[in-house]
């Protein structure tokens, strides 16, 4: 069955003049949606009985089962979700003082198979549709119990692999009549699958949402160690658009460093990172390596991530080390994983 939050207010609008209703019921449609977060029939509150019961007949609202919610330490949130289908995916909830942070999921298991991930491990099953994108951020925000300021497309998948459900729930997401989240408080993160990241940086039809790259290593083949599917996207193909998409008048981008212990935390490996930052003009954001299961590498001490970060500072690049949130209920990243 169809489901109503894989509709924009365009579509809402076709459908209410397909059934003869009048156009303001979309909007009221879309502020049940993505306002207050509907999560049935019996939510939608204003509309006439005979147009509820079409709606019905037709469609389903929640394409989500909320099956586990478990809280670490650190006050984050993982919530576990099971689709209409049958499978399962993780959503986290980070809080902070200023900020909410809800972390969605974007394909049910991931192609790009990095090694050092927990989301490639499990077989790779099917894109999220935009209502499953959505309905993450919708549970998230009724069981989160603090405001959600932000989102970041970093939970399981490549969101770039899933480009045409991404960019419509981004829209969602940052329109007026649906979750009216600002360009700069979604993020979208990729491991730089470049046929995606070419309709990204061309897409005229979204706002102009940060992006991040997970380089992981300035050193093509240690990279394609660590990465085995970045052998088919080459660093060269992908510099470029990331260049255009700053360029564009749009967002600084931000490299996201994955930092494994006597794996990529050299003085050698933070030149080559702060060249590549300089010619990006990109920020990084160092990660520390968060254990996975039958993975051998160790995450750094925090001596040796902050020497690593002097080591970009004095090199000229800004850089953050990411507090990891939720290593105590494998919600942290990397740890996601089809099963709970
Ligand atoms: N596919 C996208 C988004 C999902 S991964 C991407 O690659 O960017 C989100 C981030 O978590 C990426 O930077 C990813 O490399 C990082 N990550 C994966 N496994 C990790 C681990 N074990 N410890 C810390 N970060 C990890």
């Amino acid at each position: 069955m169809h489901n109503l939050r894989n509709l924009d207010i365009e579509d809402l609008r076709a459908l209410c003049r397909k059934e003869k209703e009048p156009s303001y019921r979309a909007a009221q449609i879309a502020d049940w949606l993505y306002r207050k977060d509907a999560r049935d029939f019996s939510d939608l509150k204003n509309l006439p009985a005979g147009f509820l019961d079409k709606l019905r007949s037709n469609f389903s609202v929640s394409s989500l089962a909320p099956a586990k919610d478990l809280r670490s330490k650190d006050g984050s949130r993982k919530f576990l979700f099971k689709t209409n289908d049958g499978h399962f995916l993780e959503t986290v909830f980070i809080p902070s003082r200023s900020r909410g942070t809800v972390c969605l999921s974007t394909q049910l298991g991931c192609k790009m198979k990095c090694v050092f991930c927990a989301s490639g491990k499990g077989p790779f099953i099917r894109n999220l549709s935009v209502a499953e994108l959505l309905d993450q951020l919708s549970l998230a925000r009724r069981s989160a119990g603090k405001p959600v300021t932000n989102v970041v497309f970093m939970g399981m998948g490549e969101p770039l692999d899933n480009v045409h459900n991404l960019f419509k729930a981004i829209r969602i997401i940052h329109a007026p009549w649906g979750y009216n989240l600002g360009s700069r408080r979604i993020t979208v993160s990729t491991f730089g699958f470049t046929p995606g990241l070419r309709q990204f940086v061309k897409e005229k039809n979204i706002p102009p949402v940060r992006l991040s790259l997970s380089l992981h290593s300035p050193d093509p083949v240690k990279r394609e160690k660590l990465m085995p599917a970045a052998r088919h996207f080459s660093l060269d193909d992908i510099f470029p658009l990331l260049r255009k998409y700053h360029e564009l008048g749009k967002r600084e981008i931000t490299l996201e460093y994955l930092t494994i212990a006597g794996v990529n935390d050299s003085d050698s490996d933070a030149e080559g990172v702060a060249r590549i930052a300089r010619f990006l003009k990109a920020k990084v954001n160092l990660i520390p390596f968060n254990a996975v299961e039958k993975c051998k590498y160790h995450p750094p001490s925090v001596d040796e991530m902050e020497k690593f970060s002097r080591g970009l500072e004095t090199r000229g690049v800004r850089t953050t080390i990411r507090r990891s949130a939720g290593s105590d209920i494998h919600a942290a990243c990397g740890q996601l994983r089809l099963k709970g």
